[in-house]
């Protein structure tokens, strides 16, 4: 793990040192106040942390995560998943496309950028994008690992973060903690073997030959979960896959859908009133929250294949339009309440092993409580400012700025990749108070409105 002179705090107690830790840089050591520090090293801060790198400004910033190393999405890596998005879209190149963080330079470094074009992919599989980021992740000496946040406080003019044993102090943060799984409260009580998330469904690796499997939510990890049963050399004994939407629902990815997924469209989104921007991601959710076609063709493919060709179980039952509206134990087993909401008719399923591909809500500590943040009283989460900063009781020279939590305030986009590196860039240029990375007003094909285009200004941060 790389290390610096940082003022630390031995944990559990033990007396406060200053510790010089082995270095593998030549970076002079950080004494003092960071000018920033990020938390969660998630895709969201890799792409801060190499906008800093690029920026120079690597000297005075620090990112921490709890985890032992880079890993992205581990629990549903599964074999043939691809990116939602243009691997153009990457840590850095929309806003640095020079910068030698980008995709094509990986493809270079490893060595296959040739072989990368000729193969004339129309996405780029997960498993090379997450090896992507982890090659970023390993050229940067600003990340720090196995540095859990367990306290935040201001005090004399800075914020202090306890990440592991480390206390650091910096002028400013940025937490980009990423989302914690969501279930349907019925299955909170069950979680365990027979009952999980499909964030963990590979790290779990639960058994399935002969076993009743239940997948319940009708996007992206669903159907990617369900295609991996079905092609599974051991199946189980049965599948069924469940959706409250009406049906299995296509991402739109279509030309003026992705508008929406443009700096110019975040703008004006900020701009409307709160119910409108409700009322707007409503509409908008296929555009996030959709199955890719090519998963739904292979999925279609394949029980077209188990139920007319080949007529060998598991052919899975297919349940849209199907709440999940209790869970009992039941013989060993779990008993999932469906109620159809064409009908309104309840069934029972039985099943061995119930996954949740059910979502994922913005995950907050508890310890930001403490700095007096504003709350937005329509939609529940932090008040953010145009640049990503929340609104919060303390010194406007301070801030705090959250990644990957604007959904509500900065739209649809939000809680993807594809505005990644634009964010950060925005983020950086805020807090150094300098347009380090130029981000000017890119034409936009839709005129959503003239106010986009002048008011540049962050309401909060200003
Ligand atoms: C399976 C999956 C596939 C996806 N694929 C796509 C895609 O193809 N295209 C697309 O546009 N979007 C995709 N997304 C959405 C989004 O791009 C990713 O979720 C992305 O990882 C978000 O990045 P992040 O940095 O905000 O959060 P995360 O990747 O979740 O990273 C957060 C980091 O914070 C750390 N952390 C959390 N709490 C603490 C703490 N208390 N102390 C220290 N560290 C902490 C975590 O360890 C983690 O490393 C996908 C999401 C999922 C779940």
């Amino acid at each position: 793990m790389w290390r610096y002179c940082i003022s630390a705090i031995a944990c559990a107690g033990h007396a406060i040192t200053e510790s010089v830790a082995p270095r593998r840089d030549r970076r002079p050591a950080v004494t003092g106040v960071l000018e920033l520090a990020g938390i969660g090293i998630g895709p969201a801060n890799l792409s801060l942390a190499a906008l800093c790198e690029e920026a120079g400004k690597a000297e005075r910033t620090r990112f921490f995560d709890r985890k032992a190393g880079f890993s992205w999405h581990r629990g549903m890596m599964l074999p043939g998943a691809r990116l939602q998005c243009s691997w153009i879209k990457d840590l850095v190149t929309p806003v640095a496309p020079t910068s030698r963080f980008g995709f094509l330079s990986y493809l270079a470094a490893r060595q296959r950028l040739f072989a990368f074009v000729n193969a004339g992919f129309e996405t780029v599989s997960r498993t090379e994008f997450a090896d992507y980021l982890g090659w970023v992740a390993g050229q940067l000496p600003t990340l720090h690992w196995d540095s859990p946040l367990r306290d935040l406080a201001f005090e004399a003019g800075a914020f202090t973060a306890q990440v592991g044993c480390e206390r650091v102090r910096t002028q400013h943060l940025v937490l980009g903690l990423g989302h914690e799984p969501a279930f349907p409260a019925c299955l909170e009580p069950h979680l365990g073997q027979g009952c999980l998330h499909a964030a963990e469904f590979l790290e779990r690796m639960p058994a399935i030959v002969g076993r009743h499997v239940v997948v319940i939510g009708g996007g992206q990890s669903g159907a990617e979960i369900v295609l991996h049963l079905l092609r599974s050399a051991k199946p189980p004994a049965s599948i069924a896959w469940v959706s409250r939407r009406s049906n299995f629902l296509p991402l739109d990815e279509t030309h003026f859908s992705n508008e929406h997924f443009t700096p110019a469209y975040v703008k004006h989104f900020f701009e409307l009133p709160a119910d409108r921007r409700v009322t707007l991601l409503q509409e908008q959710r296929m555009m996030s929250d959709g199955i890719s076609p090519s998963t739904l063709r292979e999925l279609y493919a394949e029980v077209y294949r188990l139920r007319f060709l080949e007529k060998v179980p598991p052919v899975p039952r297919l349940l849209p339009g199907h709440s999940v509206v209790g869970c009992t134990s039941w013989r060993g087993a779990l008993g999932i309440e469906l109620r159809s909401a064409d009908t309104g008719a309840g069934q029972r399923i039985v099943a061995d092993l119930v996954i949740a591909a059910t979502g994922y809500r913005v995950a907050l500590p508890p310890c930001l409580e403490a700095l007096g943040i504003a709350w937005d009283a329509v939609t529940g989460t932090p008040m953010l400012g145009r640049c990503y900063a929340i609104s919060w009781d303390g010194p406007a020279a301070n801030r705090i700025y959250l990644q990957n939590a604007g959904r509500v305030s900065h739209g649809v986009a939000d809680p993807q990749l594809a505005l990644l590196a634009w964010r950060s860039a925005t983020i950086l240029n805020d807090a150094l108070g300098r347009e380090v990375f130029p981000l000017g007003t890119e034409a936009s094909l839709i005129e959503w409105s003239r106010h986009s285009e002048h008011n540049e200004a962050c309401s909060i941060c200003e």
